[in-house]
């Protein structure tokens, strides 16, 4: 499942290859693509085809195109969702979802017009046009995700109001992690790399962290994921705007995640595997000591 990382190479991507272009007539292949999209595929295609695209933005695991109609187009690759840009003329990909042709922008050779397609293997992604409200930068956030906090990759993340409703939130530090209405973008590989890099148990009351804890943590939470960003990062320079689904090519670099029973590369203890919120939490025994006053 694409995490932040993942997503922000995309979103980079995009960027790179459909900001700066219009779309052309968009055409919707499976309704179920557009499925959170209220009225309908024929309208979702109407309110896309034509418009401009003057940004690539992201929140967390979701995607948006803010388009000069005012609109954005809005988009969460759920389990196996890819945006690619691909040839116009080439062959369709078995799951195509969406084709949302471009049309020639500065630096593309007009004799090769593009598309972005949407394609999604267990179509559990989808696609949305929305309106924008105000989030106090840039140009809005579409108004069905305002309700998401922002990413800690995000320059305008505060880090005090962070730990004060962490604080407040009194509940495991790991699934305050995993709740996005008070940090977003971070899944099980990351909360659980974050903790090992920062030597906490999954299981520590959030109302027990220190400010300088806090502080470890989400710096730990920027490294794991600058890694990754790193490593992905360096395919997104082509035509190709891809994510694997798979958080693939991160798996030589994890510490804790999916380690069980491998030795803790910090004291050689085996890693050890625990069931929390109905998925595995992997953590070393002896560098992140379960806390006596822990709640599950
Ligand atoms: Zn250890």
């Amino acid at each position: 499942m694409p995490e932040l990382p993942e997503v922000e190479v995309v979103r980079r991507g995009l960027e790179k290859w459909v900001v700066g272009a219009s779309f052309g007539e968009v055409e919707v292949l499976h309704p179920r693509a557009v499925r959170r999209h209220a009225s309908g595929a024929a309208d979702f295609a109407a309110r896309v085809s034509g418009c401009g695209v003057t940004e690539a933005r992201r929140r967390g695991k979701y995607l948006w195109l803010t388009l000069d109609s005012g609109e954005a187009l809005l988009a969460h690759l759920g389990m196996s969702g890819q945006l690619l840009v691909q040839p116009r003329h080439a062959a369709a990909e078995r799951h195509l979802r969406v084709r949302l042709p471009l049309t020639a922008r500065q630096g593309h050779d007009p004799e090769a017009p593009q598309e972005l397609r949407f394609v999604d293997q267990r179509t559990f992604g989808h696609l949305l046009v929305d309106r924008l409200v105000d989030d106090g930068t840039g140009t809005g956030l579409p108004s069905v995700i305002s309700h998401i906090a922002r990413d800690p990759l995000d320059p305008a993340f505060d880090e005090d109001a962070f730990a004060a409703a962490l604080c407040r939130k009194r509940t495991e530090l790991k699934r305050a992690l995993l709740d996005q209405s008070l940090i977003s973008g971070i899944g099980n590989i990351y909360a659980d790399e974050a903790l090992w890099m920062s030597q906490l148990h999954w299981a520590t009351p959030t109302e027990a962290l220190s400010r300088s804890q806090v502080a470890t943590l989400l710096a730990a939470v920027r490294e794991v994921m600058g890694a990754a960003l790193a490593q992905g990062g360096t395919s997104f320079d082509s035509l190709y705007v891809n994510v694997n689904g798979e958080s693939g090519y991160f798996a030589r670099s994890l510490n804790a995640y999916g380690r069980n029973d491998q030795p803790c590369a910090r004291c050689g203890t085996p890693i050890q595997r625990e069931t929390f919120m109905n998925r595995s939490s992997y953590s070393c025994p002896r560098c992140q000591p379960r806390p006596r006053h822990a709640r599950a």
